[in-house]
């Protein structure tokens, strides 16, 4: 039976490629305003599921709902404008133009209801919209970058600006693929805590993390994959002590 604040159902998802079953019998359910964690080791399948979730694969059977909503064989754009945004494991940038220019961007497509590549040229005169870009720039510690070519940017300010480019449209679920992948200890620290702010503003977060010392310290609950199942589910402190964990990410 669903709980009435799950906002996020993956009802009894499986994805085969070819001969590999890469998920099996996934049930997944995520309440509104936590920050739920999917962890597992390299291959367990979690961006197989991310893309299941965002409409890039179609689940070989089962389906998942959102907020009422069947989004099995909707596609991604339609899935986004539900209000589901997700942080990309490889930023998809503008690199020419400038940090305020990226994140003003992704609030213009979702008023207009597409991507138009004449926005571009348009981007000087919408003062509102740039005035909620700026906020967000703050808000992610990067409103003194506001000029710099997105191109030019490190590992770790992209990703803090690709997140100011998700939150700009206000999405009621926030789904993070490895947000702190590649970066060194500082940017993954100033990272956690970012998310923990944005955690506190009630906002509904899937994170996706190969590292479980990331998420412990962040999630409300922690579903386990490997080896495309789900092998325990529970607060940080029950997955913590949870011999087959401990064996999935040993035995991998
Ligand atoms: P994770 O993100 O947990 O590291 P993935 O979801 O990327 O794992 O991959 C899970 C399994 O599915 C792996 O064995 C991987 O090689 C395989 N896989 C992923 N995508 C494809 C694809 N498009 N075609 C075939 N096999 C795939
Ligand atoms: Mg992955």
């Amino acid at each position: 039976m669903t709980n009435s604040n799950v906002v996020l159902h993956v009802a009894d998802v499986h994805k085969r490629f070819g001969g590999l079953h890469a998920l099996a019998d996934i049930d997944l359910q995520v309440e509104e305003g936590q920050t739920h964690a999917i962890i597992g080791p390299n291959g367990a399948g979690k961006s197989t599921l991310l893309n299941v979730i965002i409409g890039k694969l179609a689940p070989t059977s089962g389906a998942v709902v959102f907020d009422g909503t069947v989004l099995t064989g909707k596609k991604p754009y339609q899935i986004n404008q539900l209000g589901i945004a997700r942080v990309f494991q490889t930023p998809e940038i503008f690199a020419d133009l400038s940090v305020l220019q990226n994140v003003m961007i992704p609030a213009l497509a979702k008023r207009d209801g597409a991507f138009k590549l004449n926005m571009l040229r348009t981007l000087e005169s919408e003062t509102e919209i740039r005035a909620e870009a700026e906020h967000m720039l703050e808000d992610v510690g990067m409103i003194s970058r506001r000029e710099m070519a997105a191109g030019s940017l490190s590992r770790g300010d992209k990703r803090r600006m690709e997140l100011a480019m998700c939150l700009i449209q206000r999405p009621r679920l926030l789904l993070l693929d490895e947000p702190t992948a590649g970066m060194s200890r500082h940017d993954t620290n100033t990272t956690i805590e970012l998310l923990k702010k944005i955690k506190s503003r009630g906002m509904t977060k899937v994170i996706i993390e190969h590292d479980m010392h990331v998420v412990f310290s962040l999630a409300d609950k922690i579903s386990v994959l490997a080896q495309g199942r789900i092998i325990a589910d529970g607060t940080p402190d029950q997955v913590r002590g949870n011999p087959k964990v401990q064996e999935a990410y040993l035995g991998g």
